[in-house]
């Protein structure tokens, strides 16, 4: 399947709420991409240059390919009547063994997006399309590069047609790919602070019967310094898997199928701490 998507491929929908602590990233790709898109009139009459390309960058679990989904997602919805066709692919996926075959289906989904306009192209894991020269292994990664390259350039036939770019190495991306008219701009994601953290947190733990107690909240929130929105994603299953081991132990020894109640299953501040 190679049409756009409205989410990531076969993936449960995201929307902007489920990304937290990243508002501000949230606010500027809908002004700085989306609107342009929908909009270009309106941008080119005041004179407001829409960039052509964004870089994601930043560690493993930040949110960037969380963030991509929900602005998928957020295209496909758009109102005003104007959709932006997505499409989503993951660098080293665009790679094949076949001579030329890499640098035929860049070129199919540019003309393909091109055909969707406005539509929003988004390379996850660019590094591994678009190595830096030191990190090249062989002559298929140079011309993959450079007919990106060609392709990014093509300004007048690319159209109403955005690039966005994730990778947590900027520096192992080849540096011609950040000149302007390219990924032109750069979103940097930090890991986050406390208020992002506890975004976060609750986002994780929507599902559960009833929030954590404040303090507990506040406990959590402090102990995760350091960690990553995927770190907390994680700490919130392993919690609710505690929950189901506390409350309904007998499920890993029945040979039939029990009833179970979801509701029964109260996730906890003991399960936070045991995860
Ligand atoms: P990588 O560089 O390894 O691809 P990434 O920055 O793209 O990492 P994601 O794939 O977006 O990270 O994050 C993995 C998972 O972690 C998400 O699917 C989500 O469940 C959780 N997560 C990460 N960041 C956030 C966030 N800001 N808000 C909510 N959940 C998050």
């Amino acid at each position: 399947y190679t049409g756009p998507v409205g989410s990531g491929a076969g993936e449960a929908a995201v929307s902007f709420e489920d990304v937290g602590g990243l508002d501000g990233y949230i606010q500027s790709l809908k002004e700085m991409v989306v609107l342009p898109l929908v909009y270009p009139e309106v941008y080119a009459g005041v004179g407001a240059r829409a960039p052509r390309g964004v870089l994601f960058h930043g560690p493993p679990g930040t949110g960037k390919t969380l963030l991509a989904r929900a602005l998928a997602q957020s295209c496909a919805a758009h109102g005003g009547g104007q959709e932006v066709a997505f499409f989503m692919r993951r660098g080293a996926d665009c790679l094949s063994k076949w001579v030329g075959e890499a640098e035929r289906q860049l070129r199919a989904l540019f003309e393909q997006a091109r055909a969707w306009q406005p539509s929003i192209i988004f390379f996850d894991e660019l590094d591994g399309l678009a190595p830096a020269r030191s990190a090249r292994q062989d002559q298929v990664h140079t011309s993959v590069v450079a007919t990106l390259l060609a392709l990014l350039d093509g300004a007048g036939e690319r159209g109403q047609v955005v690039v966005i770019g994730a990778t947590n190495r900027p520096d192992a991306i080849d540096a011609a790919l950040r000149r302007p008219g390219r990924f032109d701009r750069e979103m940097r994601f930090a890991l986050p602070g406390p208020e992002a953290r506890r975004r976060i947190l609750r986002i994780h733990s929507r599902a559960w019967p009833a929030p954590l107690p404040p303090a507990d909240e506040d406990a959590a929130v402090a102990r995760t310094q350091g960690w990553g929105g995927a770190d907390i994603a994680a700490l919130c299953s392993e919690a609710a898997l505690a929950a189901v081991r506390r409350t309904v132990p007998q499920i890993y020894e029945s040979r039939e199928k029990l009833h179970v109640d979801p509701r029964r299953i109260a996730v906890g501040p003991d399960d936070v701490r045991e995860a």
